[in-house]
């Protein structure tokens, strides 16, 4: 039997086949539980209602998280088929592309600090209230994605620093807010993994080099090892974790300097 066996999961963020949500549904479908997914605007439609029925799913609903109704026409429209959900993943992260290059004060902006925010850290707290009534009484389980760029500089990643920093401070708060509910909130830190939305952060290639060169395991992460931490960490097995952040970056994270 799977660890998530009779739990039902909400997938935000499947865009391709390499999206970490991807590896996240892979894990959490193989485990048992039944799973639901949002796509952002019609043109990711039709690729993650293919996704969806991979995984053996015909619940797909739109969700721009810049807006406050679809956020909650998600809930609505889940309410059809579920009496409650017991899983909330929120894979997304946006940036403007020219924040991701040069030097961090060169090209910060007011409006690209703002929608950084708003997209990457905010919409976790918006949608963990939306999905709060559907999470009463059964112990549920957040799950946001974020990067080590949060906590150390990183070249080209710039605005999405202090936005990662504020998303982990966000799920602090929010396993503070929803503790006494029983709902647990944390966040994987995974190393680095070409993906759409990494590609817009220039030298990825050089990251992924590094990391391979450096990190204690000398590889990179696949999104298949994170969908494992992943589906732990939103089961019963990780039932007293909460408020944390998991570094799954093959130790990337705990180097000072390299070998020399
Ligand atoms: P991805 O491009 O596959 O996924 C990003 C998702 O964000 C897409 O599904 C996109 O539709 C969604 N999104 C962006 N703006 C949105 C909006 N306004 N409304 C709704 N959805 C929106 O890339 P990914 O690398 O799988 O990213 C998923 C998460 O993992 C992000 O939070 C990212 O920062 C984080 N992460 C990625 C890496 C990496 O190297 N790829 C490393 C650590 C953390």
């Amino acid at each position: 039997m799977g660890i998530l066996e009779g739990k039902r999961a909400l997938i935000v963020g499947v865009a391709s086949n390499k999206s970490i949500a991807w590896g996240v549904a892979k894990a959490m479908h193989r485990e048992g539980a039944e799973l639901a997914f949002t796509y952002q605007g019609e043109r990711l439609r039709s690729r993650v209602e293919d996704f969806a029925a991979e995984c053996g799913s015909e619940i797909t609903v739109p969700c721009d998280v810049a807006s406050d109704e679809e956020i909650q026409n998600v809930f609505n429209h889940l309410d059809n088929y579920w009496e409650h959900a017991d899983i909330l993943v929120h894979s997304i992260a946006y940036a403007p592309r020219e924040e991701l290059r040069g030097e961090y004060l060169d090209s910060v902006t007011r409006d690209g600090f703002r929608v950084a925010h708003e997209i990457s850290s905010f919409s976790f707290a918006a949608l963990g209230n939306a999905a709060r009534p559907l999470m009463q009484g059964v112990n549920g389980a957040m799950l946001t994605l974020s990067y080590l760029g949060a906590v150390r500089t990183m070249p080209s990643y710039n605005v999405m620093g202090p936005a990662k920093a504020s998303l982990e401070a966000n799920v602090r708060y929010m396993a503070e807010s929803l503790g006494p509910e029983g709902i647990r909130v944390n966040a994987i830190s995974a190393g680095p993994i070409r993906t759409l939305a990494s590609s817009g952060v220039k030298d990825l290639r050089k990251f992924l080099g590094y990391v391979e060169q450096t990190a204690p395991l000398r590889r990179n992460v696949t999104i298949d090892e994170v969908g494992n931490v992943a589906a732990f960490l939103c089961s019963d097995m990780a039932s007293a974790v909460t408020g944390e952040i998991t570094y799954v970056d093959c130790g990337f994270n705990i180097m000072g300097m390299a070998g020399i």
